[in-house]
């Protein structure tokens, strides 16, 4: 069910874009997927083509790109790639990138 909703998210916000560019068409939407999202792009897809039928994006190409996971320590600024890999700082991880899924660019007609 998490991926319904993002992909609705995401459908507002192609819809959005393509109505401000007054476009005719969405013919390809580009999203960044963290890789520990948990988003399943074959899910999102599905929802997709559900969710545009008879919209302006309706039958547009999906393409994921795999975003790594992206921390950083509030105290000392390093960035990390792992939970596990943290800093001994002790001040929690800020999450960067890596954990969602991001509308990067849409084409249109
Ligand atoms: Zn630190």
């Amino acid at each position: 069910m998490h991926e319904f909703a993002v992909t609705r998210s995401l459908v507002d916000q192609v819809l959005e874009s393509s109505r401000q560019a007054s476009a005719w068409r969405v013919t390809a939407v580009r999203v960044r997927v963290g890789r520990s999202s948990g988003i399943v792009p074959e899910s999102v897809e599905f929802y997709f083509s559900q969710l545009t039928r008879g919209t302006a994006a309706e039958g547009a190409k999906l393409d994921f790109e795999a975003i790594d996971l992206r921390i950083r320590c509030p105290k000392c600024g390093r960035v990390f790639g792992d939970f596990a890999e943290l800093c001994d700082c002790n001040a929690g991880g800020e999450v960067l990138a890596g954990q969602d899924i991001v509308l990067e660019s849409i084409d249109v007609d």
